[in-house]
Order: structure tokens, then sequence, then C-alpha cells
């Protein structure tokens, strides 16, 4: 079809009617697989010309329907454009390249894209760009918009335009409704040693103590896991805290090691050195999915000032249903893991909405890397108010006056990581 592989068997039309989520599924009318930009602005403008919805997708590993088609659209797989290199200290690439393969190439020569996600090995970088994707270095290093050198993009007006940084922001975190990202280009960051330790602490109180100590080292991750998902990872129910640090000058692993010897003593703590920390980390969201037959994951951003009482609202809704929190504390995104069983679905949901109402008055926001896709549209309106919301809806309507490109979806203009650590240092004050 208009010289683009096209399919639209069966099989296909299923693979391509949902993401990671599982939640949303709508089977497109067909799946176009361009090779190069070229061939992106050819669907663009026969999708274009005939006023038919076309969804841009990654690798699907999407957790909000984001990928989802809209009912007799298309889908656009990004997939097959997968060149990529590494020239003068940036990344210059096609939007279909796994992350992870880019990561494993740039290691060999001493850097790093630090803001990638978990889900680097099964994701694109398109898709990264597109969700303003965050991850367990946050906390040092921002989210994905913060390497954002240049981007192409083909409008939904059938046009090919380059954006250097600023103007390429409103495309980080745009969900795919603005236009198709063909080609990005990215800075990235010389790799350093790195080492963690495992902290296993009596409460969540204990957290804020343990990172005002340790955070004149510049963590470069701070991860917290309660107690249910501390016994997931590493078998001890426990609160757990996964501190990282870079040689950023000589001699910090010894401050460090001094600094957390004398709270072993003073604070009554465990720490452990685990060498596959963080496979273990990263298997863990996996590993809850096979715990119960469903699992609603949400990244939401919760201000620091109600992080204790997060933990406590969350124990409360254990009588009601199984309910795992872990994340990434310093920029506040605590993955709240609801799983459950046949028969408890609306309890789930019901307890999902009070989850978000709890973030939204607590002034915190309903998602902090995974964007808004068709899961939180209920919700955006909540947190952002009625102006903001306008604004998305009237960007849209001038890039996109047919309303072709990924229709339905208001990606958050906050997407991404908050950054919270601002508010953080006023509490500790
Ligand atoms: C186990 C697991 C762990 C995860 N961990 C993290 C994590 O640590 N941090 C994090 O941020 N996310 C995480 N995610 C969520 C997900 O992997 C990210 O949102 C990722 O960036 C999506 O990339 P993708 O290529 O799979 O995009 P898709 O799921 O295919 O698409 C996501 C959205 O981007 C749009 N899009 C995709 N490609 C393009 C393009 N080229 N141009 C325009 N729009 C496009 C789509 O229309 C859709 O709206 C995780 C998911 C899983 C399943």
């Amino acid at each position: 079809m208009i010289g683009v592989e096209f399919h639209n068997s069966d099989d296909a039309l299923e693979v391509y009617s949902e993401d990671a989520s599982r939640w949303y599924k709508v089977k497109p009318k067909g799946v176009f697989f361009p090779k190069n930009t070229e061939e992106v602005l050819k669907v663009v403008r026969f999708c274009y010309q005939r006023g038919i919805s076309l969804t841009p997708r990654g690798g699907g590993s999407g957790l909000t329907g984001g990928a989802v088609p809209s009912k007799d659209g298309f889908v656009i797989s990004l997939e097959k454009m997968r060149n990529f290199r590494f020239e003068d200290g940036l990344v210059f690439s096609e939007s279909g390249v796994i992350s992870g393969q880019i990561e494993r190439k740039i290691n060999l020569l001493g850097y790093t894209l630090p803001a990638q996600p978990s889900s680097l090995n099964f994701s694109t970088i398109g898709g990264n760009v597109a969700t303003n994707s965050a991850g367990l270095r946050s906390i040092k290093y921002g989210s994905i918009k913060d390497y954002v050198v240049e981007t192409e993009v083909v409008l939904p007006t059938g046009e090919l335009e380059n954006f250097k940084e600023m103007d390429s922001a409103i495309f980080v975190g745009s969900e795919g409704i603005l236009g198709i990202i063909t080609r990005v280009v990215l800075k990235v960051v010389k790799k350093k040693k790195r080492f963690s330790y495992t902290i296993f602490v009596n409460s969540e109180k204990d957290i804020f103590e343990i990172f005002d100590t340790l955070k004149i080292f510049n963590p470069s991750a701070f991860e917290v896991l309660d107690d249910l998902a501390s016994y997931v990872a590493f078998g001890i129910k426990r609160f757990s805290v996964i501190a990282e640090f870079e040689e950023d000058y000589k001699g910090i692993f010894e401050d460090v090691s001094k600094k957390v010897d004398l709270m072993v003593k003073g604070m009554g703590l465990q720490v452990l050195e685990i060498q596959d920390v963080w496979e273990r980390r990263k298997r863990l969201g996996p590993a809850l999915s096979k715990m119960k037959p469903f699992k609603i994951n949400e990244d939401i951003v919760i201000p620091i000032s109600s992080f204790v009482e997060y933990f406590d609202f969350v124990r409360d809704l254990r009588d009601k249903i199984d309910c795992i929190v872990f994340g990434h504390f310093g920029v506040g995104i605590l993955h709240t893991n609801i799983m459950f069983g046949g028969g408890e679905q609306k309890t789930a949901f019901d307890v999902k909405e009070k989850i978000f109402d709890f973030v939204i008055n607590s002034g915190g926001s309903i998602t902090g890397e995974h964007g808004t896709g068709i899961d939180k549209l209920r919700f955006i309106e909540k947190e952002l108010g009625e102006d903001s919301t306008d604004f998305i809806l009237s960007l849209k309507k001038k890039m996109d006056p047919k309303n072709i490109l990924n229709p339905g979806k208001i990606p958050l203009r906050s997407g991404g990581c908050i950054d919270t650590i601002p508010r953080f240092q006023k509490v500790l004050n």
C-alpha cells in the first residue's frame, strides 16, 4: 500500500491493538512499517488527505494505552527505523532503535545516556522522547528532555521539520499527538564508576534521615522500596533504600562508607552489598505481575512533604486490596502497584481513583514518567485545571487541524519527572 510495508492480517491487528498496560484494546484497520523518514511522510500525507487517524508506535511498552489506536484508524510502527551512530559525543538515531542497543554501544566507549527507563531493552528511543521517560537516575540526571539536542518531526499535515533544543521541547512528552518523531540527536554523559548500598530501615521515616546524611555525596540513584517490595526483591520484609553514588571526586566511596557505618550504629540499620541489586530492582515490576492475575502500575508523584502520610494511606488500602510501593525518592515518583484477581476489578479501580485523589489533593502529579495515554484522561483536568487543558487542545487544533494524529489523547504538559528536590530541601531545613 502506497509503497510502504503494510499489514492487516488478524495476527498483526491483534498485536498492534494494545500496549504493555493490557487494559485498553482497539484493533487498527492496518499497520504501516516505514523504513525511513520518506516513507513516514508518505503515510502521513496519505492519512492527512483522507482524514484517517494514525497512531505512532515505538516498542509498545507504554503503560497507559498511549499507542493504542483509535477505532477505524491506522498504526504507524517506527520499529523498522533502526539506524544510529555515535559521533562527537552525540547520538544520532532514528526513532525505532531500541534504547538498550544505544546504551550498550556507548557504554563500550565510556559514555551513558542516563535518563533511560527500566524498559530500555524493549522500548524505543523515539517512544522514550515521546513520553519524556525518566528512570532510576533521574535524581541526578533528570529526564530525557534534558538530553534532546535536536528532533526531526513529520507534522500531522505532512511536512518535515527539524527542531533545535528549545523548539524540540513541545514534542518531548507529547505522546504522538503533535508529530511523529523520526530522528533524534541526544547528548550523553561520561560513565562513572558506581557503588551502591542497600539499606534496610525500620520505617519510612528513617529514609529522610538517611537522605539528609548522604545527599552531600550527590547520589545518582536513591530508590525506596516498601516492606512488601523489599520482600519480593531481597527476601527481607523491611522498608529499604538503594543508594547509588558515582566517583565524582577522589575518596567519595570511602567517605560514603564512613557515614553509612556511623548511621548503622546510630539507627540500628541493616546494610547489604548486593551484587545484582539493580537487576533485582528492574525485575521487581515484572515479578509483581506474576503474583496475581492483574496489576495496575501507577507512576504518581508525591510531594515529599506528604511522603510519610502516603505510606500510611497505602497501609490502610491494603485492607481492601494488595498494594505495593517502590520508586524514585528524590524526584517523588512512587510506583504504586495494585495487584488483584478476578472479581476484584471494581475494588482495584476504586482504589486507583482514591490514590489519584490523594495525589491531586496533596499537590502531586498523576504521572511522573509513563505519560497519560488513555488511562489518565479522566483525571487530567482535575490536576491541571481547565485553562491548561484548553491550552494543550488549542495547540493540537493548530498543529493538527484534521485531528488525525493519535486523537483523543491529552498529554500532561508537565509530564516526565517533576523536580521535587527544592521542595524536599525546604522540608528538611
Ligand atoms: C517493565 C516496564 C518498565 C518500565 N519502566 C519505565 C521507567 O523506568 N521509566 C519510564 O519513563 N517508563 C517506563 N516504562 C514505560 C514505557 O516503557 C515508557 O513510557 C517508554 O518510553 C515507551 O517507549 P515505547 O517505544 O515502548 O513507546 P510506545 O509504548 O510504543 O508509545 C508510547 C507513546 O509514545 C508515542 N510514540 C511512540 N513513538 C513515537 C514517535 N516516534 N513519535 C511520536 N510519538 C511516538 C505513542 O503514540 C504513545 O503515545 C516501563 C514499562 C514497562 C513495561
